[in-house]
């Protein structure tokens, strides 16, 4: 079974990965994104429905009787509002945004996939090809489930592009590989007044300042120190004048946890910390918490598929473990809430781009990838069907 894209499925998925480079859109509002999509499964003769939870699409292969064993592969495509500076000549032609994530690359490689398994006679089964919306914000995963996008499906896969490994390496592995993320607001309320006179005021800058650095002891003195663990502010606001003592500040943040002990322990510091501002400092103060996504957890079969999918793609030698969990949000676990599955990390290193990060914008990839992650995708689903019972 060849399941090795040729030349001219690579030059597709390229001028694919290109095309959508150029049009950013941000989280359901992926209209055009989805519009080629469409266009491109057509082009394959694949049937597909579209608009599911927003802005999302979802075809399939093979479509079968109710007991047909059923595969879904997924790709995000949304982009963010970050302005691109890669010089690149298919730069985003959109001013404040940019694929800045690899997510225009997923779109590509879930439609080469898509290629390739159109091209097998005899599919075991059945596939679906999910193009999800809002994975950057929004949770675009949760509305394509309500939707129904897992109705059928036995087990799921996904790739995400990483530049910390070379083009030929894919990490695959059980277990927790992404962080549980949650989002903080606090809102500090003093009394303001002229900057000379402070003995009238409570100074919500010095309040949200002496929080901001309680905060750094809950990571390195609260939480077990082998689970790794962020905490980060990364707003303040507060104040209107050099001169005008401010009489209110807000901090927003976010918690990074990879253990249930340490995401209550810091939630319940933050709250406590929070509380004893009253009592230090006069000020009052609250806190909203906002629950974000949950950790992404392989299951253990799932892993096993998406090993030997990475061996038969790249090689015994291609095939790595990712060192650490990553601390960043995925919203696939909504998916593995539902059904057994396994993301993996398709290795895209760029020559000269070593130190520049995902979401920065001078983010790129190297496009080899790009064909490496559809026969993944497609080796992981054929696979996973001949093999469906261990899923269950
Ligand atoms: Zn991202
Ligand atoms: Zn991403």
């Amino acid at each position: 079974m060849n399941l090795t894209p040729d030349d001219t499925l690579i030059a597709w998925m390229l001028d694919i990965r290109r095309e959508i480079h150029q049009y950013p859109e941000l989280a359901f509002e992926e209209k055009r994104t989805a519009g080629l999509i469409c266009h491109k499964l057509d082009e394959l003769g694949i049937s597909y429905r579209k608009e599911v939870g927003g802005t999302g699409v979802v075809a399939s292969l093979h479509a079968d009787s109710q007991d047909t064993p059923c595969i879904a592969l997924r790709a995000d495509m949304d982009a963010l509002p970050i302005e691109e500076k890669t010089g690149l000549p298919f730069a985003s032609k959109i001013p404040g945004l940019m694929h800045a994530c690899g997510h225009d690359g997923h779109v590509s490689m879930l439609l080469g996939a898509a290629a390739l398994l159109k091209r097998i006679p005899n599919l075991p089964g059945k596939v679906v090809f999910l193009f999800q919306p809002a994975e950057e914000n929004g949770g675009g995963a949760e509305k394509m489930i309500e939707a129904g996008a897992l109705d059928g499906v036995n087990g799921i896969f996904s790739g995400h592009i990483d530049r910390h490994y070379n083009v030929g390496e894919i990490s695959a592995q059980r277990g927790l590989i992404c962080a549980f993320t949650d989002e903080f607001h606090i809102t500090i309320r003093g009394k303001g007044g002229h900057a000379a006179k402070p003995h009238e005021t409570i100074d919500c800058i010095v309040v949200a300042s002496l929080l901001v650095m309680s905060i750094q002891t809950l990571v390195s003195r609260e939480v077990n120190p082998s689970f790794p663990t962020v905490v980060t502010v990364g707003q303040i606001t507060g104040g209107s004048a050099a001169n005008v003592i401010a009489d209110q500040a807000v901090l927003r943040g976010t918690i990074r946890t990879t253990h249930l002990d340490s995401r209550e322990k810091i939630i319940l510091g933050l709250q406590r910390m929070v509380r004893a501002m009253e009592d230090l400092y006069n000020a009052k103060a609250t806190i909203e918490l906002i629950p974000g996504y949950p950790p992404i957890i392989n299951n253990p079969a799932a892993a096993t598929i998406a090993r030997t999918a990475a061996r038969q793609t790249v090689g015994k030698e291609g095939l790595k473990k990712q060192p650490y969990p990553s601390l960043g949000g995925e919203d696939f676990s909504f998916y593995l809430h539902k059904v057994p599955g396994c993301m993996v990390r398709f290795g895209a290193k760029k020559d000269g781009l070593a130190n520049v990060a995902a979401h920065s914008p001078r983010f790129d990839f190297n496009e080899d990838v790009l064909p490496i992650g559809a026969e993944f995708l497609a080796r992981a689903a054929i696979l996973a069907l001949k093999d469906i019972k261990t899923l269950s």
